[in-house]
C-alpha cells in the first residue's frame, strides 16, 4: 500500500448478488453525512440469470446513476463489470490510491474475533464452516476468490458478522444440549449482524457524549432480518441470533424463536422434509407467514385500513421485540439507551413506540413528536425525564467494515 493510498473497496458477496461501495477513509471522519467519503456505491444482481442487472452510482462525481441488463455469468464476470464502471469513473481497481479490499464475511465461528488479512489459511477456515453457514460464506469465499485473482498484490480483509459477539460469555452462548454433540458439529449461538450492533453500540454512545466503555446500550437491529444485542460497556454480551440468522426476534420471512418440537412435528404429522421446514422456517414465516406482507409500510397501510390479520402480525412482533427489550435489561442490570436501527427501526415510528410502551416502570419512554421526526442523523426519541435514552441510530456497515479494513491495512 502506497502511503497515499486512502480508498477502501467493500464487497458484500451473496448467492447471486455483489454489493458494493468504494469509499475514501480520508474523508470519511470529516463529515457526519452518510454520504461522506462515498465515491461509488452500487449492485449486480441475478447473477448467473439471463437478466442480470448492474446499478452503479458515481457518488463521488455526482454523476448520475447508471444501470445496464445483459447476462452476467458468474462472479467473476460480475466484479469485471463492476471493475469496468469504476474504471469509467477513474476509480479502475489499478489505481495506486486503492489501499485494501474489504469482505463481508457472515460466519467467523470462534477463530476470528477480529477483522483478518486474508491468506490461504484463512480462506480455508472460511471454507471449513461452510457447513454452519452454507447459505452465506460460500458466496463470501467467491468473491473472495474473485477479487484476489483481480488484485492479487492487495491486501483483502475480511470483517466478519459474527465477531463482534464473540466476547459473549460461554453461559449465554451454549445451548443447553448434550455438550460432546454440541462441539462435535460446532453447534453454539453465533449471533450476527455483528458489525451493526458494533456500529450503532458505539455511535449510541457517542450521542449520549460517553465512552463506549461507559454504556450500556439494547440494540434492535430490524430490518428484513432482525436481532437485538445486549452491548455492556462496548462489549457484546448476549444476542438473539444463535447458530444461524433464523433466531429471535420475529423478521420479515424468518420465524425467530420457536419451540424446536415444531420440526419434528412438521415432519412426523404434516410430512413435511428438512428442506421443507427450511424454507417455512426461513422463507415463508416471520412477518409473510403471518400476514403475507414482510414490508412495514405496507403493514402499516393495511393496519390503518383495520385489518385484523396484519394488526396481529405486528402485534406478534412488538411482543418479541418487548420480551427481548426485557430479558436484556436483566442480562445488563443497568440500561442507559435502546438504540432502534436498521429499515424498520430506522423508519418505522410505530414499531418503536410500541415496542417501548407500557416500559416507564423501567424508565423508558418515547416522546411522540420526537419519535415523529425523520432524518439520517443518530437522534435520541425519549422525553428529557426518562431514566433510559431511546435513539434511533442509523446504521452504515460498509462504512464499519471500511474503517476496521483500513485500520487493520495501514496499522
Ligand atoms: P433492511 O433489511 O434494513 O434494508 O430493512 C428492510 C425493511 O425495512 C423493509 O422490508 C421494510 O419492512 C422496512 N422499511 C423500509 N423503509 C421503511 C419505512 N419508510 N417505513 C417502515 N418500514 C420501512
Amino acid at each position: 500500500m502506497t502511503a497515499t493510498a486512502s480508498r477502501v473497496l467493500v464487497l458484500n458477496s451473496g448467492s447471486s448478488s455483489v454489493k458494493y461501495q468504494l469509499l475514501d477513509m480520508h474523508n470519511t471522519e470529516s463529515k457526519s453525512g452518510s454520504a461522506a467519503g462515498r465515491l461509488a456505491v452500487g449492485l449486480v444482481e441475478r447473477i448467473g440469470e439471463e437478466t442480470s442487472r448492474l446499478a452503479h452510482t458515481p457518488l463521488g462525481t455526482g454523476g448520475a446513476k447508471r444501470e445496464t441488463e445483459g447476462p452476467i455469468a458468474d462472479h467473476t464476470a460480475a466484479l469485471k463489470a463492476v471493475a469496468a464502471e469504476l474504471a469509467a469513473d477513474g476509480l479502475g481497481l489499478d489505481s495506486p490510491e486503492l489501499a485494501a479490499i474489504g469482505h463481508r464475511v457472515v460466519h467467523g465461528g470462534l477463530k476470528f474475533s477480529a477483522p483478518t488479512v486474508i491468506d490461504d489459511e484463512v480462506l480455508a477456515e472460511i471454507e471449513r464452516l461452510v457447513p454452519v453457514a452454507p447459505l452465506h460464506n460460500p458466496a463470501n469465499i467467491t468473491g473472495i476468490r474473485t477479487a484476489r485473482a483481480l488484485r492479487p498484490d492487495l491486501p483483502q480483509v475480511a470483517v466478519f458478522d459474527t465477531a463482534f459477539h464473540t466476547t459473549m460469555p460461554e453461559y449465554a452462548a451454549r445451548y443447553a444440549i448434550d455438550v460432546e454433540t454440541a462441539d462435535a458439529h460446532r453447534i453454539r449461538r453465533y449471533g450476527f449482524h455483528g458489525t451493526s450492533h458494533a456500529y450503532v453500540s458505539r455511535k449510541t454512545a457517542e450521542l449520549l457524549g460517553k465512552a463506549p466503555e461507559d454504556v450500556n446500550v439494547i440494540v434492535l437491529h430490524l430490518g428484513n432480518g432482525a436481532s437485538a444485542s445486549a452491548v455492556a460497556g462496548g462489549r457484546c454480551v448476549d444476542t438473539s441470533m444463535g447458530l444461524t440468522p433464523l433466531e429471535g426476534l420475529v423478521m420479515g420471512t424468518r420465524s425467530g424463536d420457536i419451540d424446536p418440537a415444531v420440526t419434528f412435528h412438521l415432519k412426523r404429522v404434516a410430512g413435511m422434509d428438512e428442506d421443507e421446514v427450511d424454507v417455512l422456517l426461513n422463507k415463508k414465516s416471520g412477518l409473510i407467514g403471518l400476514c403475507g406482507d414482510n414490508d412495514m409500510r405496507e403493514i402499516g397501510r393495511r393496519i390503518d385500513e383495520g385489518d385484523a390479520q396484519a394488526k396481529l402480525a405486528f402485534d406478534i412482533y412488538i411482543h418479541r421485540l418487548k420480551k427481548y427489550i426485557g430479558a436484556y435489561s436483566a442480562v445488563l442490570g443497568r440500561v442507559d439507551a435502546v438504540a432502534f436501527t436498521a429499515g424498520v427501526g430506522e423508519n418505522a415510528a410505530p414499531v418503536r413506540a410500541a415496542a417501548i410502551a407500557g416500559l416507564e416502570e423501567m424508565g423508558m419512554a418515547v416522546d411522540a413528536s420526537l419519535n415523529a421526526v425523520r432524518g439520517d442523523e443518530p437522534r435520541l426519541i425519549s422525553p428529557e425525564y426518562a431514566r433510559v435514552a431511546v435513539a434511533v441510530v442509523p446504521t452504515d456497515e460498509e462504512l464499519e467494515i471500511a474503517q476496521q479494513t483500513y485500520a487493520l491495512v495501514s496499522a
